[in-house]
């Protein structure tokens, strides 16, 4: 037996690659984030210590939620 090194025909696992999960910096909920309005969609950074249903849309005067 001659020949056989290494590297012989099957493979290597490259192929798969590229896919993690989940995906950061997307938009989500994010450290500190933002209030979003249902009604009209407003959106405004969310307030340290003021939840975003306390606070209303300056737009339409919802209550702000989280996205
Ligand atoms: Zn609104």
């Amino acid at each position: 037996m001659s020949g056989m090194g290494r590297g012989g025909g099957k493979g290597q696992g490259i192929g798969r690659g590229g896919q993690g999960r989940g995906g950061m910096g997307g938009s989500g909920l994010g450290p500190g984030g933002e209030c979003r309005c249902p009604n009209c969609g407003h959106i405004m950074p969310h307030q340290a210590g003021v939840p975003c249903y306390e606070q209303t849309c300056p737009k339409c005067g919802s209550k702000m939620t989280r996205p």
